[in-house]
């Protein structure tokens, strides 16, 4: 600590992403990047800003990105917000619409992320109990709050909540906004925006990160209704005009414009992860059902943090929350079928 710090500094406690080891030759399965590059044409047009432009500041909007994800989704373009990766527009959602002098309600297990904005916007939150099988009891919503938040499917169990369930808590919240983070839901889910229009307290974010392979790019969106959209674009341009860069931008709506690409990587990892699925219940692990391109494990009779370092030691790593509850589990993205077939057999030697 040091008294040049505003004193509120020294009561952050920041987030701790997985780590991102220097040796190239390990096996990387702890932050659920995507096992295949980026679609080739969101490359190409990258590679196309790539030139003299780049002394003119970007579009400040982002309008050829929002426009992309509004022609996905069929929704209006000022229905969409788009940002330096997920996080940054969570950041943004938990500023600007969460500050009500009630408690934010998300899981007890669930994205870590989370409490850290609490801290960095002073936000109370509840963190309700997953129940005995790792689900979200939607019931358990029905309560007093300043905003609900939940990944879906759930970060970093996989499980999914159901369209009709998430069509539930909205109707027992109509004063409040529901935040869906959709980083996972193309690997085995419907995305929630099929209700935006429905619903005007509904807020659905996504990331370029995972499905379509741009964790190294950072960029994330939203769709709602315009009213939260504008609350997020207040906040941004009081903040960063310029959050997305041209390459982003350019990038980015090449990915959402490329459905063949993301579909076809999309199906790779989903039959991966049946394959890891039965090759860890075939070595004794119990694996919950997963909707994500990651599976969270345990073994009944071996210590996570052990099968976790035992890994380590053979190139493979994990990740492992040292957190009540998931201690004995370990979070395994799906990796390409030679990186899937290194862990399994790793784990046979351990
Ligand atoms: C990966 C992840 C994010 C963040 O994604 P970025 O766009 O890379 O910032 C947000 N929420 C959850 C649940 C995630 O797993």
């Amino acid at each position: 600590m040091s008294k040049f710090w505003s004193p509120f500094v020294k009561d952050l406690v920041p987030y701790v992403p997985g780590e991102q080891p220097k040796l190239a030759k390990l096996v990387k399965l702890n932050t659920n990047e995507n096992p295949y590059g980026p679609s080739p044409k969101a490359l190409a047009a990258m590679q196309a800003e790539l030139g003299d432009n780049l002394r003119l500041y970007p579009d400040p909007n982002g309008e050829r990105l929002k426009q992309a994800v509004a022609d996905y989704y069929g929704v209006q373009a000022n229905q969409v917000f788009v940002g330096n990766g997920s996080d940054e527009v969570l950041a943004h959602a938990f500023h600007g619409l969460f500050q009500h002098g009630k408690p934010l309600l998300f899981p007890d297990v669930t994205y870590s992320f989370y409490p850290v904005y609490c801290g960095l916007y002073g936000i109370d939150f509840e963190a309700l109990p997953l129940d005995e099988q790792f689900q979200i009891r939607v019931e358990d919503y029905a309560r007093p709050n300043g905003g609900i938040i939940f990944p879906n499917p759930n970060a970093p169990t996989g499980c999914l909540l159901a369209l009709e369930a998430i069509e539930r808590l909205l109707r027992a919240n109509p004063d409040t906004v529901v935040l869906v983070d959709e980083a996972y839901i193309d690997f085995g889910g419907e995305s929630a925006i099929s209700l935006v229009n429905q619903y005007p307290n509904l807020l659905v974010a996504q990331t370029l990160s995972k499905s379509r392979s741009l964790a190294g790019l950072r960029v994330g969106l939203a769709v709602g209704h315009p009213e939260l959209i504008e609350a997020l674009e207040r906040i941004k341009n009081s903040f960063n005009s310029y959050p997305l860069d041209r390459m982003a931008i350019a990038g980015a709506a090449a990915a959402f414009e490329d459905r063949a690409y993301f579909e076809q990587t999309c199906a790779q990892v989903i039959a991966s992860r049946t394959a890891v699925v039965d090759g860890l219940e075939a070595l004794g692990f119990e694996v919950l059902p997963s909707a994500a391109n990651f599976v969270f494990a345990r073994h009944p009779d071996r210590d996570a943090a052990t099968i976790a370092a035992g890994l380590r030691e053979q190139g493979v790593i994990v990740r492992h929350f040292k957190q009540a509850r998931i201690a004995q589990f370990l979070r395994i993205t799906i990796g390409a079928p030679e990186q899937n077939q290194a862990l399994l057999d790793a784990l046979q030697g351990l």
